[in-house]
């Protein structure tokens, strides 16, 4: 068994054809030529890393995108987020990320926001040291936000 198919085993199929889907093309790819808010992160424990851009239009996203390498949770997640937060109003985007940081930590959705098909990564959460890969992009995006906020 390969290493990538052995991340997914224990998830469940539709979910995992989501998640490979993002993960072999990833959406979002396009270098932008202003950046706005540029957020990187990194995961030690396998090597994953995301480096998102952002370009506002009053305090709108109005384009993203990401570059990265490493596992398929990481990648796939991040390449979700872009989807999720473009259009979206930075406080917006915050909500997401706090919506999905509950949905690693099993808060019923309900609760949450509209997370689309990140919501595939919910599986995730049932092997801890994966929940980083996941959090990744998102954690990233949280802290750009925060300081671009900080600084405007
Ligand atoms: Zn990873």
């Amino acid at each position: 068994m390969n290493k990538q198919s052995s991340d997914f085993s224990e998830l469940d199929d539709l979910y995992q054809e989501i998640i490979l889907d993002h993960y072999r093309s990833p959406r979002n790819q396009k270098k932008l030529d202003t950046v706005d808010i540029a957020a990187e992160g990194f995961n030690p424990f396998c090597g994953d890393k995301v480096l998102l851009s952002i370009k506002l239009e009053d305090n709108v996203v109005e384009q993203v995108s990401f570059e990265g390498n490493g596992c398929s949770i990481s990648q796939a997640s991040a390449s979700m987020l872009t989807n999720l937060i473009k259009g979206e109003t930075l406080d917006k985007a915050r909500s997401l990320y706090s919506s999905f940081r509950e949905l690693m930590h099993g808060t019923p959705k309900e609760t949450l926001d509209d997370l689309g098909e990140a919501e595939a990564l919910e599986g995730v959460r049932q092997f801890p040291i994966r929940i980083k890969c996941a959090l990744l992009a998102w954690v990233a995006l949280e802290d750009g936000i925060k300081k671009y906020t900080n600084v405007t």
